[in-house]
């Protein structure tokens, strides 16, 4: 270690929020180079070199073929499917002399679905799945949380291709195999969920989350059946609420600056679940509005895959004004001059109240179809905790997770829009059905972290840490102790073990909680009593200490990282 870039921190730095992140810079795996840019240092990359292994191990035992595409493309390949500007500002794009377009590669679907096209004639070669592990670049919004939102990540991009829908459910099964094995290996705990497959394409989609209250996904979940979606996804059953009762007349009230939901239930004096709320959005700039029930939110992925629009957000107040002709907060459904959707649940109920059009003034006892008719009915809201599940109705839990690996049945998207076909049997062409399988490889190694860690440092599972044992001599100048860790060392190395040697010049105290911040695996140290052949022997995940032989201590070390790996 004397030799090592040793860059630690006692110091939580400001500018981390989460635990992986602050973990991440005090152990000195990475330090930052600008928001979402980083560089690995020397212990960050084993690990990530290792995570890297774990992927490409259960790729390639699972039948894929890696290869490695470029990360600078030119503009060409993004703009025959359409994403050259589908991508807008997350692109990074650049020119080179000669003024032509360029940019650096977000995914790279297009990429893959070229070279099949090129070099793939007959349905003979498939199945076929590729992969690579490369940087991706992405100018996220709100790049945070160090890697597991950057804007240069690594990620493990995989493509497959098949004659058939068939073919594509086979392989789709294979890399869900794989993905599980190497989540298994990282001891990554994990679930499984239903994923959006987006409005244009894609049959079936799946996202391996990692449960965890920094993650910002929602994922939907039921104890009782097992059913499992992230919550853009997950369809909502619509409940009853107690509405008054009967046919009452529609009345406007006269409600001054009454605007938000909160403040009409303090002034209406009762619960947001008899409010309706409009919410004016605007969809490739054509303003529509959305019903939902006071208290829901709505789901934003449902309304832009029904909508089937690139764009979709919150209308300016300009918009709002001109199409409710009132002030910002008073939107209804009662004459608003766009397209009106209403979420399934209002359906549900009766002499409702709704904002009307009318700078400060409501309508109650709103009836539908009496008093306005929407466009569309659908289910447009976010599932929450303790709605009902969607598979067998007991009531639903919700966790944050974070989305470390995500499968895809693209179907024919993008081998349509490419003209990748093969001759089949008859020697007819048809275009190929596509998957796609991402990773986020550095996204793993802080998830990793996240999930395994204590108030002293990280506490690495043994097949991601950079160093499985680190052997301690407590004071460089006693000759015994020296001696005698250094041999330690040279055991453990003849014996496969990854072990590095704490030679530095530093007291004991600073040695070991360097050791317990970078969270290696086992701990030997050669210390007062190694004149009389003892040393001390800790495992990270333990808190107690034995006191063993030298020999002792190197075969436990050596059974027990032997026994972790399996
Ligand atoms: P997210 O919803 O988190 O933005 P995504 O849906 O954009 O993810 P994909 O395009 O499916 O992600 O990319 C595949 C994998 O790459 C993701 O499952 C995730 O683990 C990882 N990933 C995506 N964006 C980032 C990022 N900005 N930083 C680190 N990892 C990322
Ligand atoms: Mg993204």
């Amino acid at each position: 270690m004397s030799k090592m870039l040793v860059a630690t921190l006692r110091e939580v730095p400001a500018e981390a929020e989460i635990k992986s992140h602050q973990l991440m810079l005090r152990a000195g795996l990475m330090r930052k180079n600008a928001a979402g840019i980083y560089s690995w240092l020397p212990l960050g990359l084993r690990s990530l070199r290792k995570v890297e292994q774990i992927i490409r191990d259960a790729m390639d035992s699972h039948g894929a073929l890696e290869v490695l595409m470029p990360a600078l493309l030119p503009a060409e390949t993004y703009q025959a499917s359409g994403r050259w500007e589908v991508f807008g500002p997350d692109m990074f794009r650049l020119k080179d002399r000669g003024e032509r377009d360029f940019c650096l590669g977000p995914t790279h679907e297009e990429v893959f679905t070229e070279l099949v096209k090129n070099e793939v004639k007959s349905y003979k070669a498939l199945p076929m799945t590729i992969y690579q592990i490369q940087s991706k670049y992405r100018d996220e919004r709100r790049p945070r949380f160090g890697v597991m939102r950057s804007r240069e990540f690594i990620m493990k991009d995989a493509y497959s291709f098949d004659k058939d829908e068939a073919g594509l459910d086979k392989s789709y099964q294979n890399m869900y195999a794989a993905y599980c094995q190497a989540f298994d290996t990282m001891k990554l705990d994990y679930i499984v969920v239903d994923a959006d497959s987006g409005a244009m394409g894609g049959s079936g989609s799946q996202e391996f989350m990692v449960k965890s209250e920094v993650g910002e996904d929602t994922i939907a979940f039921c104890d009782a059946c097992g059913y499992a979606a992230n919550s853009e996804k997950a369809p909502c059953i619509p409940t009853k609420v107690d509405c008054p009762a009967g046919d009452l007349p529609l009345e406007k009230i006269h409600t001054p600056n009454v605007k938000t939901i909160e403040e009409l239930q303090q002034y209406m004096n009762c619960g947001a679940e008899l409010f309706v709320k409009t919410i004016v959005y605007t969809a490739d700039e054509k303003p529509v509005a959305v019903m939902v029930r006071g208290d829901r939110e709505v789901n934003e992925v449902k309304l832009k895959n029904y909508l089937n629009c690139q764009e979709l957000a919150l209308a300016e107040p300009a918009i709002v004004q001109e199409v409710t002709h009132a002030a910002v907060g008073f939107a209804g459904p009662i004459g608003i001059s766009c397209d009106l959707l209403m979420d399934s649940e209002v359906e549900q109920m009766q002499n409702f109240v709704v904002g009307a059009n009318e700078t400060d003034y409501h309508y109650k006892n709103v009836q539908l179809n009496r008093d306005f008719t929407p466009t569309a009915v659908l289910d447009l809201r976010t599932i929450v905790t303790g709605d009902a599940c969607p598979h067998c109705g007991k009531p639903i839990g919700t966790a944050q997770g974070v989305e470390v690996g995500h499968i895809f049945k693209l179907g024919t998207k993008y081998s349509k829009a490419l003209n990748a076909a093969v001759l089949d049997e008859n020697g007819k062409s048809n275009v190929v059905v596509m998957g796609c399988y991402g990773i986020g490889v550095s996204r793993c190694l802080a998830a990793v972290i996240e999930q395994y860690s204590d108030e002293k440092g990280i506490v690495w599972p043994v097949s991601v840490a950079p160093y499985h044992v680190v052997v301690v001599p407590a004071n460089n100048k006693d000759e015994v102790q020296m001696q005698l860790a250094e041999q330690m060392y040279e055991q453990l190395l003849a014996q496969g073990i990854e072990a590095v040697l704490d030679d530095r010049a530093e007291r004991a105290g600073v040695k070991f909680k360097d050791a317990e911040l970078m969270g290696f695996p086992v701990r030997i140290t050669a210390g007062r009593s190694s004149g009389d052949g003892i040393v001390e022997y800790v495992e990270r995940t333990a808190d107690e200490k034995l006191e063993l032989s030298p020999e002792e201590a190197v075969k436990k070390a050596v059974d027990y990282i032997k026994g972790q790996l399996g």
